[in-house]
């Protein structure tokens, strides 16, 4: 197994079956030896530098039925909210003043926020932050609203895949969404010139060892800048509710098999590893991730953006988040940095 590891390092590339081995038989010691060969890639890109990025969760209506997810359609009991403009730009007032250079947009397809919204948003954003990035991660769109958004000003799109195999994706997805759609969408981000993010969960509800091979697959074949991964956390009014949790160990092998595959990518230690271990966040960073996203979601609405149960920091305001994960980074050696933080250049 170890020689497989040596051969990802040297090729940053296995076959279907190779992964598949390497995912189905992985031990702690073997996660040892490719977490330090992930974190000798991650450190010759990108030092011991943590990217921060400001997430704001602007609305919590969906009218998509993800059968994973907490703010699915059919989910009576969510608390729905959308944030006005003037609440997003206070957001980024304040996350600019914690040294946050990137904005996440996140939220459910909200039909609320039509093109037109969106672009005047991300244009206000620039106006008065021209030396922020922007990143949007608000689904599936037609070709011609990427494009009008990047326009506008928009700079990178993250869209997960989600699972990269057709049938998983039908048994995570009803039926109107199709793998195919999501990958167009992925296809048409990069053409446009975002730069873009996929991304999975890790222990997914009959996920097997050779579907995460075949995302890896789906990632090396794309080429995207970033990549968004964390364990599946079953949500409590959702159809998966008496599902497993994907396991720390799994997400934190997956990162570092990721990290040796897209050598510069950029690969968030998320939310939901944070959830899953009170030091996940820390191991992804151990494990090769270089990026983090604290929130800068209203303390009034964090609690409704519940994708999945348990989810941490949600009482907190922005600047103790921010100071929670620079006192994190800093004891395991690392520190947050101020800056865009873009996608390294491959040598
Ligand atoms: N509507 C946007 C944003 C989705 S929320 C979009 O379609 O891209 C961001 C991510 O949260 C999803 O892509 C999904 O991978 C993750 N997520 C949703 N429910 C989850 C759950 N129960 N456990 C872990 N991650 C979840």
């Amino acid at each position: 197994m170890k020689q497989l590891i040596d051969k990802l390092e040297t090729n940053s590339v296995l076959s279907l079956e190779e992964y598949t081995k390497l995912i189905e038989g992985f031990t702690p010691e073997l996660s040892e030896y490719l977490f330090e060969k992930a974190r000798n890639i991650r450190h010759h890109y990108y030092g011991h530098d943590v990217y921060m990025r400001g997430l704001i969760e602007f609305t919590n209506y969906c009218k998509n039925d993800c059968i994973y997810c907490g703010i699915r359609r059919s989910n009576k009991n969510a608390d729905r909210y959308r944030l006005t403009k003037e609440d997003i730009l206070f957001c980024c007032e304040s996350g600019y003043e914690l040294g946050f250079r990137t904005f996440v947009l996140q939220g459910g397809e909200d039909p609320y926020f039509t093109d037109e919204k969106i672009i005047d948003i991300i244009r206000s954003i620039k106006e008065k932050y021209p030396d922020c990035a922007i990143t949007l991660s608000i689904g599936e769109k037609e070709h011609d609203s990427y494009q009008a958004f990047f326009d506008a000003g928009a700079d990178r799109y993250l869209l997960r895949h989600e699972t990269a195999n057709d049938v998983h994706y039908g048994k995570l997805h009803p039926k109107e969404l199709s793998l195919k759609h999501r990958k167009q969408c992925l296809y048409d981000l990069k053409k446009i010139g975002y730069q873009v993010g996929c991304g999975f969960m890790v222990g997914s509800p009959y996920q097997t060892a050779e579907n995460l091979a075949e995302d890896v697959l789906f990632i090396k074949e794309l080429q995207p800048h970033m990549v968004g991964i964390g364990p599946f956390i079953a949500q409590h009014d959702t159809p998966f509710k008496d599902e497993k949790n994907g396991t720390l160990e799994l997400t934190l092998f997956m990162l570092g098999l990721l990290r040796l595959t897209v050598p510069n990518v950029l690969l968030p230690s998320t939310t939901a590893l944070g959830t899953i271990h009170p030091r996940g966040r820390e191991l992804g960073i151990l494990a090769g991730a270089n990026v983090v996203m604290p929130n800068l979601s209203p303390v009034n609405v964090r609690k409704k953006y519940m994708l999945y149960d348990n989810k941490i920091c949600t009482g907190d305001e922005a600047a103790e988040c921010r100071y929670c994960m620079q006192n994190r980074m800093e004891a395991i050696g690392y520190h947050v940095v101020v800056s865009r933080g873009d996608c390294a250049a491959v040598e």
